[in-house]
């Protein structure tokens, strides 16, 4: 682990709907206890701008942009322990839906093609992030230590892994307990 007097923890998300990280919450007053063991590092709820040197990363949602690429690849170097957290994270779930058509075709679909939008104009800014081509998963992108799947991970099977890892043990995915480890 790190100097810190605590392990640091940080979680990120990438492309995804946030549900993930709704699900950690659901560990409910444990996340008091975790809150006094590990210090809470960079994270959408947090305003902690550099990512430091962390014991454990988070990563929800696929990998849709080139910010996220950049992001993602930032938060591998500076992890020891990378969790692939969430179905869109480890395949690309809902985000890799997109992947059955071309980027055009989808970017017509959104803005141009729709009732909605009978005007409409494909965004191109210079401050956008650019669409990657296909979606991809974590892992396709970084080295992931663990890959815990679920739409959203049963908040057990996060709370077991990141435990695990903050006192130093290698769990085995055949460890998580059968009730909390989904596949949706
Ligand atoms: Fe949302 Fe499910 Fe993707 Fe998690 S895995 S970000 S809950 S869609």
């Amino acid at each position: 682990m790190s100097e810190s007097p605590k392990p640091k923890v940080a979680t990120v998300w990438l492309g995804g709907c946030a549900g993930c990280h709704m699900s950690f919450l659901d560990i409910d007053e444990r996340i008091l206890d975790l809150a006094k063991l590990v210090e809470f590092s960079k994270s959408p709820i947090t305003d902690i701008k550099e990512l430091p040197d962390v014991d454990v990363s988070l990563v929800e949602g696929a990998v849709c942009n080139e910010e996220n690429v950049e992001v993602l690849k930032q938060y591998r170097e500076r992890s020891k322990f990378l969790i692939a957290l969430g179905d869109c994270a480890v395949f690309g779930n809902l985000p890799a839906m997109r992947n059955m058509f071309t980027l055009q075709e989808c970017l017509e679909e959104a803005f141009l093609n729709t009732e909605s939008t009978p005007n409409g104009l494909i965004p191109t800014g210079e401050d956008l992030p650019r669409l990657l081509p296909k979606v991809l998963p974590v892992p396709h992108v970084v080295k992931v230590d663990y890959s815990l799947p679920g739409c959203p991970p049963d908040a057990e099977a996060i709370w077991f892994l990141l435990t695990n890892l903050l006192e130093g043990k290698v769990p085995q995915p055949t460890e998580i307990p059968y009730n909390v480890f989904k596949f949706d």
